[in-house]
């Protein structure tokens, strides 16, 4: 039975936090709740919906503008309906005839990320620009991962990534992904030199906070020496005076200082290639515990740095990945930074940095995809340069049409692709989609599915069945990166920190939206002024495997509300910051929640995967071509890079051509 004391003490804890104000999260699409309009416009939801839209489609009625909608987007309500009810067997049961639209392409790209759209650029360029090409993408907007997020606090217009964040990669971009970017006017060291970082934020730095729950006090300490990462992590020699000031054991303290500054070889006498070998079939958090032999109090402390780029904890990432990472504790340890063997292929960049790029616009590689849709589909957008793309208006209207030989159908979830035919030696393929309650087809010559390796076993039943078992083997890392749109950031200067760690927290970690100027762009550059924060969570479950804890992790982010993310944002930025003044029901304008239950790309963990002789990994196996059906997206790689998804674009479309 509910306790009424209790009710009344969330209630007016909600009220202080804010939970009843009127933010920009409810959204609003043509004047109708996005709850509403995008289920209506954007899913098929057998059974549930009797009203239509007035408009033709969602994405040609006047004003649509996804990248300005907040609250839940990344995989938002409507989404991911349709596909789910063909996974769960249940969709052809209450989906109607297909209606035959009479379209025909000479190719169909499922999905909308980097991967179909440069797919799509890179069939063009080949088969000419009269090319009839369809790409269907289930999503109220184009761009997959790189989505846009737009907000306006105080009518300002603020920028910044839902998902992809920067044009970066552990190796150099190959020479098709290079001259992609080229071609679209994209020169990114050209890019990075003239408008790289925030100068208003240059001189605040880092802190961590201790929760109660985790470290039984509740305390922010700022001035964390070194990064996060790199080489200065292991250095800093402040550990001792920083760690004083947390709540910590004493032991946790002393081992802390060990792992940051010690020069301990904990496998003396090892060979290089043997103390490796090692590393990479032990966590990170084993090799803390038993070879370092810290206190297992430092394991709060570190849980969650490898959040951001595994989206999961140290227990599930190998040790000899946080070595190449710069984590500490392996600075005693002799270990030369050559490739070798255990590493994943985040790391194995790492060991030896060639990365050439590192580029971040407003909107991260969102802009990427803008571009390239800007030269797929005429008028889409205005402008030509890397610049002007940036606060460009994107004419959603366009996007679809018919004088354009490639068209961009948004909401709209393929739920079948196959063969007229047999496979071995057919001319064409059938697409089938299901859109506002409907099921539509279309034929085209050749399909290219850049959607998730997950999905395609479902939507392409007659692939071969090692094909389809090797489709399904890689789990995509779910992820959350929540922004929130503050009146100011008063409270960061005040405190001197740009980012917070939060390591026992909803979300692990607090930023500043590293934002910069460009073109007409102007990123917030005093403290007064309106600003994006990110907060990142990985719904982890430490204890399982890498691939049953990003299970475990997909569902989690879809069975959470909205309601749950805005208490546990606003609570902790109160909590947090409020030190610094920030005063969650004052100063939140609007929350934008980007759930990625389907995130990064499943990269290979030596932890759990076999070590699959060359071209005989899964993604090998998966990504094969199929009578007229090739497959793309970053999965084909497993590698969560964009170049990645670029490079297997440019591998279908050649395939395809080639056939
Ligand atoms: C949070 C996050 C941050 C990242 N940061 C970076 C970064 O900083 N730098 C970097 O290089 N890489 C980054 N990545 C990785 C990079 O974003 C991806 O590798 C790349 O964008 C993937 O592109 P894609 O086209 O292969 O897949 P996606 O972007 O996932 O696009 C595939 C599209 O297909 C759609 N789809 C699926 N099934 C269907 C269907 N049945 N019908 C229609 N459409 C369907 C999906 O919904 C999606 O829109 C990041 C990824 C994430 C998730």
């Amino acid at each position: 039975m509910a306790n009424p004391e209790h009710e009344d003490v969330t209630r007016s804890r909600d009220r202080e936090l804010g939970m009843d104000r009127n933010i920009t999260r409810r959204d609003f699409l043509n004047g109708v709740t996005i709850g509403v309009a995008g289920a209506l416009a954007s899913t098929w939801l057998p059974g549930m919906l009797a009203a239509q839209t007035s408009a033709p489609t969602a994405q040609d009625a006047p004003g649509y503008y996804p990248p300005t909608l907040t609250g839940m987007r990344g995989s938002h309500p409507g989404a991911f309906e349709t596909a789910h009810s063909v996974r769960d067997g249940n969709f052809w049961e209450k989906a109607g005839k297909p209606t035959d639209t009479g379209e025909t392409y000479d190719l169909v790209v499922v999905g909308g990320g980097i991967s179909g759209l440069a797919a799509a650029y890179f069939f063009r360029e080949h088969a000419g620009p009269s090319a009839r090409i369809l790409i269907l993408d289930n999503h109220d907007d184009f761009g997959g991962h790189a989505k846009r997020n737009e907000f306006r606090p105080g009518g300002r217009l603020l920028l910044t990534n839902g998902g992809t964040v920067s044009i970066e990669s552990p190796f150099p971009y190959s020479k098709e992904a290079r001259g992609l970017l080229t071609e679209l006017g994209i020169d990114p060291p050209v890019l990075e030199k003239k408008y790289s970082g925030n100068v208003a934020f240059r001189d605040l730095g880092s802190g961590y906070f201790f929760d109660k729950d985790t470290f039984g006090t509740e305390r922010l300490v700022t001035g964390a020496p070194g990064g996060f990462f790199g080489p200065q992590s292991a250095s800093g020699k402040k550990w001792g005076q920083f760690l004083a000031k947390t709540p910590l054991s004493t032991n946790a303290q002393e081992s802390i200082v060990r792992i940051q500054e010690g020069t301990a070889d904990y496998m003396q006498g090892a060979p290089q290639a043997e103390k490796k070998a090692r590393l990479s079939r032990m966590s990170y958090k084993d090799f803390l515990l038993n070879v370092v032999k810290a206190h297992p109090d430092v394991i709060p402390f570190y849980q969650s740095r490898t959040h951001g780029l595994y989206g999961i904890g140290i227990d599930a990432v190998p040790a000899l990945d946080c070595w190449a990472l710069y984590f500490p504790g392996f600075q005693g340890m002799g270990l030369d930074r050559t490739p070798s063997k255990g590493l994943t292929f985040t790391a194995l960049g790492a060991v030896t940095p060639q990365e050439e790029y590192h580029f971040h616009f407003p909107d991260g590689n969102a802009s990427i995809a803008r571009m390239l849709v800007r030269s797929l589909v005429p008028g889409s957008a205005p402008g030509s340069t890397a610049e002007d793309i940036v606060t460009a208006r994107m004419d959603y209207g366009r996007l679809d049409h018919g004088d354009s030989s490639v068209r961009i159908r948004l909401n709209s979830t393929a739920v079948a692709v196959r063969h007229v035919g047999d496979a071995a030696s057919a001319k064409e393929v059938d697409v089938l989609y299901g859109r506002d309650q409907k099921v539509y087809s279309v034929r085209a010559k050749g399909a290219l599915l850049a959607c998730w390796n997950t999905v395609i076993p479902y939507i392409c039943p007659e692939l071969p069945e090692e094909q389809k078992k090797a489709l399904r083997y890689g789990v995509k890392v779910p992820l959350v990166y929540t922004v929130v749109a503050l009146r100011n950031w008063n409270a960061f200067r005040k405190l001197g920190v740009r980012s917070v760690s939060c390591p026992g927290m909803y979300h692990s970690s607090i930023n500043l939206d590293q934002s910069v100027n460009i073109g007409d762009y102007k990123s917030s550059q005093s403290p007064d002024e309106p600003i994006l924060v990110h907060m990142l969570r990985a719904p982890c479950q430490p204890g399982l495997s890498a691939r049953e804890q990003q299970r475990a992790g997909h569902y989690d982010l879809l069975a959470t509300s909205f309601e749950t993310f805005e208490r546990n944002v606003r609570d902790q930025l109160g909590r947090v910051l409020g030190s610094g003044g920030l005063d969650p029901a004052r100063d939140i304008d609007a929350i934008t929640v980007n759930r990625w239950p389907h995130g990064y790309a499943y990269e290979y963990n030596p932890l759990w995967d076999p070590d699959w002789p060359e071209g005989k990994r899964p993604c090998d196996i998966a990504r094969q071509r199929f009578g007229r059906i090739a497959i793309a997206n970053s999965d084909a790689a497993a590698a969560a890079y964009t170049d990645q998804a670029i490079d297997q674009g440019y591998r279908a479309v050649q395939e395809l051509l080639s056939s």
